[in-house]
């Protein structure tokens, strides 16, 4: 396969055995296969083609911030997007970009150009593919109220687009989760405001961000999905579980609602705690909690 592959992508672009710790913003994950780092969207095409053909498996992410890989790792294809196809165009009100484009830098670049809609990005550490995946959000703001349209590819490398009102959003949900097609660019539309207002509303949402969560500990975010009519945080607070830990994960003593890294945990360690606070939390609240992080990969 790697002989095959070097046909149509350069070997830097290429990583084997690759730990996915070193590209999630957990730290935690075992190795990728074949990691691919594409230089442009020809090379998705061509790669997903590829892997159709042989029957090969083919997990897309991008900055790797809400992930949780098992410690076997991924088998098969991992493109990663993050980083790599991060181009970006303002045309007035809208902004077309790359799906690798890191969320907070889209964000002040709209900020610059007198651009609101994306504050709510200010500090949230993905990539717009996976913000779109994932229908991100916080502080009021969420990527369903500004997205326009997506282009994506689909598993045969063909390409596709899909208008907001076909991507299915719902809370932390989009239609990219099910439906096999990978984000290559999107649209949004944003609406003209003060420079300064955007720039002050970033800047609360900064300081509200440091102040809550654990910035300075490897997490993937919030570890659930708010439940209807509780939050996880005060939740897990009164299961006495803040601070709680199995190996090197812990419920952050900071905000309950994150599980942190403490420096060497393993994601048999995360799914052991979020195993015990799902049943902690069943018990007392007869709440289900389901995990909004995504969990991949092999035991
Ligand atoms: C400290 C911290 C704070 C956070 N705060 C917030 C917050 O306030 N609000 C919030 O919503 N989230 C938050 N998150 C979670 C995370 O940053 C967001 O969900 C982010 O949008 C994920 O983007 P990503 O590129 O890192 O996705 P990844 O973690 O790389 O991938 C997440 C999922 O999306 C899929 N995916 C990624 N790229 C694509 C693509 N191009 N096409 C199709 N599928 C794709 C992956 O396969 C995976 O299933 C936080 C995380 C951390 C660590």
């Amino acid at each position: 396969m790697y002989s095959e592959i070097l046909n149509f992508l350069p070997a830097d672009r290429l990583l084997f055995h690759e730990e996915m710790k070193k590209h999630t913003t957990f730290k935690i994950g075992g190795p990728a296969d074949i990691m691919v780092l594409p230089r442009d969207e020809e090379d998705v095409r061509i790669l997903m083609a590829f892997c159709q053909q042989r029957d090969i498996p083919v997990f897309v992410f991008g900055m790797g911030s809400n992930l949780l890989v098992r410690d076997g790792g991924i088998r098969g294809i991992v493109i990663k997007l993050g980083d790599n196809l991060d181009a970006v165009e303002v045309m007035g009100e809208e902004i077309q970009a790359q799906a690798g484009v890191k969320l907070s830098t889209l964000a002040r670049i709209a900020s610059f150009h007198a651009l609101s809609g994306l504050e709510f990005a200010e500090g949230i550490p993905g990539s717009l593919g996976g913000a779109l995946a994932m229908n991100a959000g916080a502080y009021n703001g969420e990527m369903q109220a500004i997205v326009m349209e997506a282009t994506a590819i689909g598993p045969d490398g063909s390409l596709k687009t899909f208008q907001a009102d076909e991507m299915e959003f719902n809370y932390r949900h989009s239609v990219f989760q099910t439906n096999g097609y990978f984000v290559l660019s999107a649209r949004l539309q944003l609406v003209y405001d003060e420079r300064d207002e955007i720039e002050r509303r970033m800047q609360e949402f900064a300081r509200r961000r440091e102040e809550k969560q654990p910035l300075d500990k490897p997490s993937a975010g919030s570890t659930f999905k708010r439940p209807q009519g509780f939050y996880v945080g005060p939740m897990l607070e009164e299961l006495g579980l803040k601070g709680y830990g199995i190996g090197g994960a812990q419920v952050s003593g900071k905000h309950a609602g994150f599980i942190i890294n403490t420096g060497n945990a393993t994601a048999s360690d995360v799914l052991q705690l979020i195993g015990h606070i799902q049943q902690k939390a069943r018990e007392r609240f007869g709440v289900d909690l389901q995990t909004e992080i995504r969990v991949v990969g092999e035991e």
